[in-house]
């Protein structure tokens, strides 16, 4: 199919395919989808380096192996990566590699990908890689685009792809204001579960897009922008596959006949749900989320502030009123560049000189828009009855206007395709495909993020950005800051977006947020979250004690999978089998992403 054809064709709808969109989206997805196609230039390649085998195991016996497999889950369920790579797009993303990929597009990829329908399949396909010592590398939806999608650490690995026929919202408990999900769940299906079921007093918490399924970003501890913004914090009970098969409840889950497995996380005894979250201890077969209760009542609000420097006087602003929920929500505070790119045009249409965008094009941009020449733009909402967000309003409208120049820009102004409507349809629990646009900013955009962690105190804001930028402007990108600010630490997203058809780019891109996160951690901060090929980097810069946190990590590997197979090197935790013998990704290493060999049986 040409590029032009793919734009047109069309886009899956839930809930005949689990990641699926809504039909409420439907005419946005294919808007998307159609800008999508129109920046690519990337052919689909030949097929390199097949037949793809995890390192270990000879041709035959692999291919024997998943005829075995075969046998007992179906051959429909057994599919090998031997097709063309088709990245597709945020709606239609592959399961067999990573679409937004920063090496070269062979090297992080699945040899197969198997489709299970329950826990107990689940638990037969863990016993059949620990016989055949094959790694495994399990999946919800596969959209964590950013962090690596859908694509194993090892490549070879057998991805697990749990989504496709677990996707089960078991329950929706309207009194206690909970559910119960299998990992095919996406935002989008949960929200239209409510809705079908006229739950009007519930609410969901979905993130910037709401394709990605609630265990999976629950799990990689992502956020969302209602109060409920820390999904790990709001979930409740997990049901999990170990690496050796045996199946295990937590929390309340363990006590046959509870019925506050969705409303008490801990249950009795050690809260074993922590090692579950970027780990590779574990599958999840079923997880429990508290929804939040509508309150009654919102409104969005936005503000604009003029200077580069307002910064820290405004992170400073911020703090007292966030720590008080004053400000509820995790909300973004956004350069304004972010507000051009995510109108969905590409950087020429705004500038076509060499090297990063110049600032006098970004404001001189800025002025023809709605929100109006800024550098830094707030998105909140307050929440509940009119009254009650009058108060917080005024309080927040005095604070603000603290800072010289700090406009509130009237909502009333705004036509309906302004991005702050997408945040308030978000920061109200309505899941939005509005967010990718700005991968468009470059040909065949793809992107990457450095997220660091830091108080929400005004020079740790400079800092972090400073360093950033400087790293930036040396890799020739444009800059990408957004501050989502938690209840007492803000996550700094950055996104370098890249050609990811140019290798000299991925390559740029790559040298970019390597230094990043070293003068990061240089300084003491370290990243919340990470892509699949700066996790042992990352993983590294968490060394206090001659690296007393790895040395705990590896033991707990080596006590639950002792033969290394579930999602080997996920979050730096490399098993025994692989230990020594080059498999980490380092500043140093290069970007090969294998190592040499494994422990032999
Ligand atoms: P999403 O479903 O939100 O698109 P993914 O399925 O890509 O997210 O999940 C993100 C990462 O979290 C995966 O790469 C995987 O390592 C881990 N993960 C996802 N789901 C599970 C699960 N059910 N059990 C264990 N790990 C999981």
């Amino acid at each position: 199919m040409s590029f032009a054809e793919e734009a047109k064709s069309d886009v899956p709808l839930l809930p005949e395919v689990h990641s699926g969109i809504p039909e409420f989206l439907l005419e946005k997805a294919k808007g998307a989808k159609n800008w999508v196609f129109e920046g690519r230039t990337k052919p689909q390649k030949e097929r390199q380096r097949l037949p793809v085998l995890p390192q270990g195991i000879e041709r035959e016996a692999f291919f024997a192996a998943l005829d075995e497999l075969s046998g007992q889950i179906g051959a429909e369920n057994v599919e090998v990566n031997d097709k063309p790579l088709k990245d597709g797009w945020y709606m239609e993303h592959p399961n067999t590699h990573d679409m937004m990929t920063i090496l070269d597009e062979e090297e992080l990829v699945a040899s197969a990908v198997v489709y299970p329908s329950s826990t107990g399949e689940v638990q037969a396909i863990v016993r059949w890689a620990n016989k055949h010592l094959i790694p495994i590398y399990p999946i919800s939806i596969g959209r964590n685009l950013g962090y690596g999608g859908a694509a194993p650490r090892v490549r070879g690995s057998v991805v697990l792809d749990l989504g496709k026929r677990m996707k089960q919202i078991i329950n929706i408990d309207p009194d206690d204001h909970t559910c119960l999900v299998e990992p095919g769940v996406s935002f989008y299906a949960l929200y239209e579960a409510i809705k079908e079921k006229g739950y009007d007093h519930l609410w969901t918490d979905p993130p910037d897009l709401g394709g990605g399924s609630i265990i999976g970003n629950t799990l990689d501890r992502g956020v969302g922008y209602t109060p409920y913004g820390d999904h790990w914090a709001c979930h409740s009970g997990l049901e999990v596959v170990l690496p050796t098969g045996e199946v295990f409840r937590t929390g309340m889950g363990a006590l046959p006949g509870s019925n506050t497995w969705q409303t008490f996380p801990y249950g009795f005894g050690p809260y074993s749900d922590g090692i579950f979250s970027q780990s590779n201890y574990g599958i999840v077969t079923k997880m429990g989320m508290t929804l939040m209760a509508n309150p009654g009542g919102h409104e969005s609000f936005m503000y604009t502030f003029q200077k580069e420097e307002d910064l820290a006087q405004l992170i400073e602003i911020i703090r007292p009123l966030r720590i008080s929920n004053i400000l509820e929500n995790v909300a973004q505070l956004r350069h304004v560049i972010q507000t051009i790119a995510v109108r969905g045009q590409p950087r020429t249409t705004y500038y076509q000189g060499s090297g990063t965008i110049p600032d006098d094009v970004v404001h001189a941009t800025a002025a023809t828009l709605p929100t109006g020449d800024c550098t830094w733009i707030y998105y909140g909402m307050a929440y509940g009855p009119a009254h009650i967000r009058q108060h917080k309003l005024g309080i927040i409208d005095a604070e603000f206007k603290r800072v010289r120049g700090a406009r509130r820009v009237d909502p009333a102004t705004l036509p309906a395709d302004e991005y702050f409507w997408s945040r308030d349809r978000i920061a109200s629990g309505v899941p939005d495909l509005h967010e990718l646009r700005w991968v468009n900013w470059v040909p065949n955009g793809a992107h990457v993020a450095f997220s660091p962690v830091s108080p929400i105190r005004g020079a740790d804001a400079e800092r972090l950005l400073a360093l950033a930028r400087r790293r930036h402007d040396d890799a020739g990108f444009d800059f990408f800051p957004a501050f989502c600010v938690g209840l007492r630490e803000m996550h700094l997203i950055i996104e370098i977006v890249f050609d990811r058809d140019d290798p000299e780019r991925r390559a740029a891109a790559m040298a970019c947020l390597r230094h990043m996160i070293d003068d990061a951690a240089a300084c003491g901060y370290g990243e919340y979250r990470t892509h699949l090929v700066l996790m042992d980097q990352v993983a590294g810069t968490y060394s206090w004690n001659d690296n007393a946190l790895m040395k705990f990590n590896e033991k707990l590997k080596d006590a639950l999978d002792p033969n290394g197979i579930l999602s080997p090197g996920r979050c730096g935790i490399w098993p025994k089998r692989y230990r020594g013998r080059g498999w980490e990704m380092t500043k140093e290493s290069g970007n090969a992403s294998e190592g040499k060999g494994v422990e032999p049986a």
